[in-house]
């Protein structure tokens, strides 16, 4: 089985062809369309159509195509979780940012936490990994 992303709410599946379509709009503005997303983990080249542009620093509510529940994290201030279910039937929490530009990824389950991207210290203060641990990161 291929590796799936699914909605942390209705548990729809996300990833269509060769990519995690989800849909956005920009906190307090009237701002919003769909994005593919690459759903290779730590890849973040983002697709969307000409007429939604999305700039560095942004900040987007994200939600579910399907049912249309927010997916942005409530623990977890400027992050938005999915679920992935690997080719082995594993299942992770994944969070990234919903700040336009910043480069970031969690793989978490049962406590082990890999963490993607340059911009992954940022949200280090959410995932208090101990220094001698982060070397299997
Ligand atoms: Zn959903």
């Amino acid at each position: 089985m291929a590796t799936q992303y699914l909605c942390k709410a209705c548990r729809g599946v996300l990833n269509v062809k060769t990519s995690i379509v989800l849909s956005a709009a920009k906190v307090n503005s009237s701002k919003k369309g769909l994005i593919y997303f690459n759903p290779e983990l730590g890849n973040y080249s983002v697709t969307t159509h000409p007429s939604f542009r999305m700039e560095a620093g942004e900040e987007y509510t994200i939600t579910c195509p399907i049912c249309h529940s927010h997916l942005n994290s409530l623990k977890y201030d400027h992050l938005v979780r999915i679920i992935m279910i690997d080719d082995e039937g594993k299942e992770f929490d994944i969070y990234f940012s919903d700040i336009v530009g910043e480069k970031c990824t969690y793989k978490i389950s049962d406590g082990y936490v890999e963490k993607m991207g340059p911009d992954a210290t940022r949200y280090d203060k959410y995932f208090d990994v101990p220094e001698e641990d982060r070397k299997y990161l």
